[in-house]
């Protein structure tokens, strides 16, 4: 008999911008019918004992997690950590490391907001920020609260993105350095939201090329930030790479503008899942050695799936 589970694979807490405490994450899935949750701060780790508490006060799995920060080809991008052991001091001393820039960062983008007639960034930022890893996400609400734009999206476009004063060319880890520190602490390396990137096809096929080789072994093709033809494209994309299909909802808080906990459309057909390699015999490989055949190989990408709730953009 198949067992039919809920995963939801990427979330946040207050750890870094999420608005919920690790309690309250766990709570608000499994009220939603999650019945495996993977909590993803970025480059912190700290929140997951509570959630791990929380979540077997509640019947539910947690997956330890982190979505590490990286410049690659001087764009970021996300990479997902899943099952790590957060005692690892390899991938410790890595995020650490992350952490400092990113304090560095804040200040740094205080300093040029206030260039641009715009003070005590840094402090509204902060006050924000509740366990002391400050996201630009602090920095927005900061900027709404303030007045200087009407929500936190928009704010982003005007202060917070390239060629706007509150922004910061990112130093975070390499490719290699991120799935480096997520394998030796014997997890599995993500490629996070895949289609948010702005990149070029080519672009992109180079960087699931170099995820790949990289040791990458799976990518988010369910995400609360994928329409549903960015699922499916990805879906492709994860069966021509040979590369495993994760899905998680990137939830940040009740207020957010992606998706909730729990409600997400089930994997494409043709998609092998990343916990398909969890527990039971199977080993957690890093990626599969040859792409598997699929039914995909037999069909469409466009066929594939069953009815589903509608993705947001
Ligand atoms: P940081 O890691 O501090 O650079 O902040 C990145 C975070 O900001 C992401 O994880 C999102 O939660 C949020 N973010 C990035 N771009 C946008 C955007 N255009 N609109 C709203 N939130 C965004
Ligand atoms: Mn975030
Ligand atoms: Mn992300
Ligand atoms: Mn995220």
């Amino acid at each position: 008999m198949t067992e039919i589970r809920v995963y939801d694979l990427h979330a946040h807490t207050f750890y870094s911008d999420g608005a919920l405490a690790p309690a309250e994450l766990v709570a608000r899935a499994a009220a939603n019918g999650v019945q495996v949750l993977a909590l993803t701060d970025h480059d912190v780790t700290d929140g997951v004992p509570e959630a791990q508490a929380a979540a077997q006060q509640a019947g539910i799995t947690l997956v330890p997690g982190v979505e590490i920060s990286v410049t690659w080809g001087g764009q970021t991008v996300h990479i997902v950590g899943l099952q790590i052991d957060i005692t690892h001091p390899g991938l410790q001393a890595g995020l650490a490391r992350l952490r400092e820039f990113r304090a560095w960062r804040a200040e740094e983008i205080g300093r040029r907001l206030a260039k641009a007639g715009i003070p005590g960034a840094i402090e509204g930022a902060r006050a924000r920020a509740q366990r002391g890893l400050v996201s630009r996400t602090h920095f927005a609400q900061f900027l709404v609260a303030a007045g200087h734009a009407a929500d936190v999206r928009s704010v982003f476009k005007k202060f917070l993105v390239h060629g706007k004063p509150g922004y910061v060319p990112g130093e975070w880890a390499s490719l290699d350095e991120a799935i480096g520190w997520i394998r030796a602490a014997g997890g599995q390396a993500v490629l996070a939201h895949p289609a948010r990137y702005k990149i070029t096809a080519t672009r992109l096929k180079k960087l699931l090329g170099e995820f790949r080789a990289a040791g990458g072994a799976a990518i988010e093709v369910v995400s609360g930030s994928h329409s549903r033809d960015d699922m499916f494209r990805f879906a492709q994309f994860a069966h021509s790479f040979g590369l495993l299909a994760s899905s998680g909802s990137d939830f940040h808080g009740p207020q957010n503008y992606y998706m909730d906990l729990g409600p997400l459309p089930p994997l494409p057909d043709g998609c092998i899942p990343v916990w398909q390699t969890w527990g039971g015999n199977a080993p957690v490989v890093g990626g599969l050695s040859e792409p598997a055949p699929t039914a995909m190989d037999g069909g469409s990408a466009e066929n594939a799936g069953a009815s589903f709730p509608p993705v947001v953009g």
